[in-house]
């Protein structure tokens, strides 16, 4: 018999999905549907204890380029040297009241989960608020932007959303914005791509430290990278990406990047986007969940357990076949445990890990 492990996840788009997919309509959501990664009742058949559900703001002009089907398939091509490359154009940065609508109608929808949810869901804001949900059986849910065009360069938004409920920021998705410069979708890459911080970005690195917001390294490029672990005060942290050294994308990390990480007593939560796992960069689902499992250890090795967490990207990108969904969570746990992961180990990294480095970055709370 596997053990069921409570997985508090780095990031899922499920608010995007539900919104884009389904109308915004939670209907799925609570009577559970074959559609997508995440819904309540295969939430709780996986023992996903909830996470970091991102507000992100999908392009008004290609919506394809920034959902689930923008990572590649047919746009790859193979070189004469065999390997597969791939870049995806960027979509164009969005203009401020654009995405302030859009993020609005998601708070809103995250808002109705839980008030829907009869105690089923809570949107925590607090360390407590967040053990308490986990000991209750509630999904806990944490606001999270993943990029921050809806925030004017004054932080005046900031502050409201704060109030919202925001406890998380990605201060770029992978297109640029008015506070720094994220990742392509390229492979093979390394991050070291563009500048770092604005000005702007810097001030919002303070604030976020001020207010007790946690600033998310994930889609940043690696100039912006050194700029937040230069100033922050809170423990670094990259919610959903994975080992460079294991493949080639700009969206993980190197390892002088991962040792950073660890020096500041933060934490990585792993993807499980086949493309960010495999060694040839392919987006190809026929990926066994040893993938998973090889960037695990690398991490575990170099940086110790004490920083390595989940960070699924369910609803997001494209899961291993092995896996499938949310409910799939314990043969993925079940595999690490065949690795040699010890149970005190998995229980660092499906949730105490996390909840360590939340209490310390919530501090002020
Ligand atoms: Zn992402």
């Amino acid at each position: 018999m596997t053990k069921k492990y409570s997985v508090l996840d780095g990031h899922n788009d499920t608010l995007l999905r539900l919104f884009e997919k389904e109308g915004g309509h939670l209907h799925s959501f609570f009577q559970g549907s074959d559609q997508g990664h995440i819904d309540l009742p295969r939430a709780q058949a996986g023992g996903f204890a909830g996470g970091f559900f991102a507000v992100f703001v999908p392009n008004p002009r290609d919506k394809q380029a920034t959902s689930t089907d923008s990572y590649p398939g047919s746009a790859s091509r193979k070189g004469a040297d065999g390997v597969i490359r791939y870049e995806i154009p960027m979509p164009k940065p969005l203009g401020y009241e654009y995405a302030t609508r859009t993020v609005m109608s998601m708070i809103r929808l995250l808002y109705a989960m839980e008030a829907q949810s009869k105690g089923r869901v809570a949107i925590v804001r607090t360390a407590d608020g967040l053990e308490s949900a986990i000991a209750d059986g509630a999904l806990a849910a944490i606001l999270h932007f993943e990029g921050a065009e809806a925030i004017d360069t004054d932080m005046n938004a900031l502050h409201v959303y704060y109030a919202a409920g925001l406890r998380s920021l990605g201060i770029v998705w992978s297109r640029h914005n008015a506070f720094g410069y994220g990742v392509p979708f390229k492979y093979p890459a390394g991050p070291d791509i563009g500048p770092g911080l604005t000005d702007a970005g810097k001030r919002l690195v303070d604030e976020c430290n001020a207010l007790g917001i946690m600033v998310d390294l994930s889609h940043l490029n690696e100039a912006g990278f050194w700029d937040v672990a230069a100033r922050t005060s809170a423990p670094l942290v990259a919610t959903h990406s994975n080992a460079h050294a294991l493949c080639a994308s700009p969206r993980n990390l190197t390892d002088k990047q991962l040792d950073a990480i660890a020096e500041s007593g933060g934490v990585v939560g792993l993807n499980y986007h086949v493309g960010f796992l495999r060694a040839d960069g392919r987006s190809d689902q026929d990926t066994s969940l040893s993938e998973i499992v090889r960037h695990a250890l690398y991490m575990a090795d170099r940086i110790g357990v004490d920083h390595l967490a989940l960070g699924s990207d369910f609803d997001g990108a494209k899961m291993p076949t092995d896996l499938k969904d949310v409910a799939g969570l314990p043969r993925l746990t079940a595999a690490l445990q065949d690795a040699g992961f010890s149970d005190d180990d998995l229980l660092k990294i499906t949730h105490r890990n996390w909840i360590r480095v939340l209490r310390e970055t919530w501090r002020q709370n």
